[in-house]
């Protein structure tokens, strides 16, 4: 079986083909060709992926390109979707790429997966397209509100997905995904920005009063999830995952400062970001109870790989650091 993956020179979906062919689960279910389809953006890097695995076909490529996508999609059996412009700063600052990507290029993939007969497409979209959730939790019954640019995208392309399942019975399933942490991840995101920042002995900006909260799971966690909702889950079924960590960014940031063995004078409070959600907070009974979802780091041991990981790849996030301040 041959799976198509966009979006895998980023952070999460390299991770999710790292899985696949390293901890023996493409062959579990039998997958013997992975292609991975990424226009390698800003924020991707090549280096995530081992290119010399005979089971990986890297295509540069945009996923709005249907004559690609459709010859892609020819040789391909099922649909792991995570290209998309990522970051909510960014989003704010300019919205046009990201309902490009997030919103016509999920189009374009879902008409070309109708067209060729394709059998499964799993959508990976995010808690934020519920909004701001004051108190308890959000299921997967509630009604989508999103508030940023990037969750209104990300939360267009979901509803798309689902749409394509109940008007033309496409085998489409969502996963919706707290805040994700570990290596690899572009040094613009708050983790790996302050980790990158501290280890150069420069200071870290908060935004606002930093009582904002986000729940937080490591990577590797996120993409076992997704191989469960692909092998295991039901068509048309959206899967929250969540961490289990809910932090405010106050002391998300403590923990970040602790791990770098520095202090709250390094810490620069800089304006909150227009629109910002307060609280994101999933409830995953569907995902654990069906699926069997249960992630295997806790904060303190997923936060410790990831530090030392920044601490010992100095030479994958440099040239980004560089690039992003020139
Ligand atoms: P990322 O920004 O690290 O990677 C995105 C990848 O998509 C990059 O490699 C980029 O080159 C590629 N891409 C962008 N536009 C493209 C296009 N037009 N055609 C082909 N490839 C394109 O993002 P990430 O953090 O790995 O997130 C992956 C997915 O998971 C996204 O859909 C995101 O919305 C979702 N998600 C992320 C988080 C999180 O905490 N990072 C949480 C929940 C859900």
């Amino acid at each position: 079986m041959n799976l198509l993956v966009t979006g895998a020179a980023g952070f999460i979906g390299s991770a999710y083909v790292r899985m696949l062919l390293t901890t023996g689960a493409a062959q579990a279910s039998g997958v013997c060709g992975v292609t991975v389809l990424d226009n390698l953006t800003y924020a991707s890097n090549l280096d995530n992926l081992d290119l010399s695995d005979p089971r990986l076909t890297f295509v540069r490529g945009d996923i709005c390109d249907a004559r690609l996508v459709d010859r892609l999609m020819e040789k391909t059996d099922q649909v792991v979707h995570f290209a998309a412009e990522s970051h909510v700063d960014r989003s704010i600052a300019s919205a046009d790429v990201f309902v490009r990507t997030n919103v016509t290029g999920t189009q374009t993939l879902l008409d070309s997966a109708l067209r060729h007969g394709t059998k499964r497409f799993v959508h990976v979209s995010t808690d934020e397209v519920y909004g701001s959730v004051e108190s308890g939790s959000s299921t997967e019954q509630d009604a989508l509100d999103p508030n940023s640019p990037y969750a209104a995208s990300k939360a267009a392309s979901d509803l798309l997905a689902l749409s394509y399942h109940r008007t033309h019975d496409l085998d489409v399933r969502v996963t919706r995904c707290t805040n994700n942490y570990g290596p690899r991840q572009f040094p613009e995101k708050i983790i790996p920005l302050f980790l990158t920042s501290l280890l150069d002995g420069g200071d870290v900006p908060l935004y606002g009063d930093g009582l904002n909260r986000r729940d937080w799971l490591y990577v590797d966690d996120h993409c076992r999830a997704v191989e469960l909702v692909r092998t295991s889950g039901s068509p048309g079924r959206v899967y929250n995952i969540g961490g289990g960590t809910e932090l405010s960014n106050r002391e998300l940031t403590g923990h970040l400062l602790a791990a770098c063995g520095a202090d709250w004078s390094r810490v620069r409070y800089v304006p909150d970001r227009k629109g910002h959600d307060r609280r994101y907070s999933l409830d995953d009974t569907r995902a654990r109870t069906e699926l069997g979802h249960r992630p295997r780091h806790d904060f303190a041991s997923g936060l410790a790989a990831t530090f030392a990981w920044y601490h010992d790849n100095r030479d994958w996030w440099e040239p980004l650091k560089r690039r992003l301040t020139a």
